[in-house]
């Protein structure tokens, strides 16, 4: 069974069996937690940010959100969720947007997509034919408030986060789920303070 916590910067891998209940708890408050989310039989299919957000007719997830695959075919849904907003928007920090967002001298700076392909590259190891940076779709980023402006722009926001508040997804399908606790110390996503979370397979009772 999962309970495990993943330190700041760092990336998790682990698979939830349909019907689980997957908790991930922001345990110190205003922590991004980049995720995605992919089909642990056949991982060519990954949730889509796209058609998620087509099917609800909103961009930000909440309980009730259910989170669709490329394939259009529902993966998890959010049962419970005492934050209230997530973002499917803002995507992954990079070595790139690290330059671009904040000065070639950030490039170097730990980033959630090297987070993500250092977790592929060791999955990978595991099962021939592994995942590799073309299975890497724009991701969710729980916990992180990016308002859109009323010019369609983005801002990263302080967060409305605060500590132990959690998302619970029920799984719909086995998932391989794989996370990036974001190591970003140049915005306010993690209130330039990246901490822990705590990631969990609840019992429905308990969830
Ligand atoms: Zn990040």
């Amino acid at each position: 069974m999962i309970d495990t916590v993943v330190p700041s910067g760092e990336p998790w891998m682990g698979v939830v069996r349909r019907g689980q209940v997957f908790r991930i708890v922001d345990l110190e408050g205003n922590q991004a937690v980049d995720t995605l989310f992919y089909n642990a039989d056949d991982t060519h299919e990954h949730y889509s940010a796209q058609n998620t957000i087509q099917a609800q007719g909103r961009i930000y997830l909440t309980t009730g959100s259910v989170l669709l695959s490329n394939r259009g075919r529902p993966m998890l849904r959010i049962e419970g969720d005492t934050c209230g907003r997530h973002d499917t928007l803002g995507g992954a920090c990079s070595a790139e947007s690290n330059t671009v967002r904040y000065a070639l001298g950030k490039r170097h700076m730990h980033s959630c997509r090297d987070s993500f392909l250092l977790a592929l590259a060791q999955h990978s190891g595991q099962s021939p034919g592994g995942m590799t940076k073309r299975d890497l779709p724009s991701n969710i980023n729980f916990f992180m408030n990016v308002p859109v402006t009323p010019e369609g722009g983005l801002r990263f926001a302080d967060g409305i986060s605060a500590a132990g508040r959690h998302v619970e997804l029920l799984a719909l399908m086995d998932t391989l789920v794989l996370i990036s606790n974001c190591p970003q110390l140049n915005n306010p996503c993690n209130a330039y303070n990246p901490t822990p979370i705590r990631v969990s397979v609840v019992t429905r009772e308990s969830a």
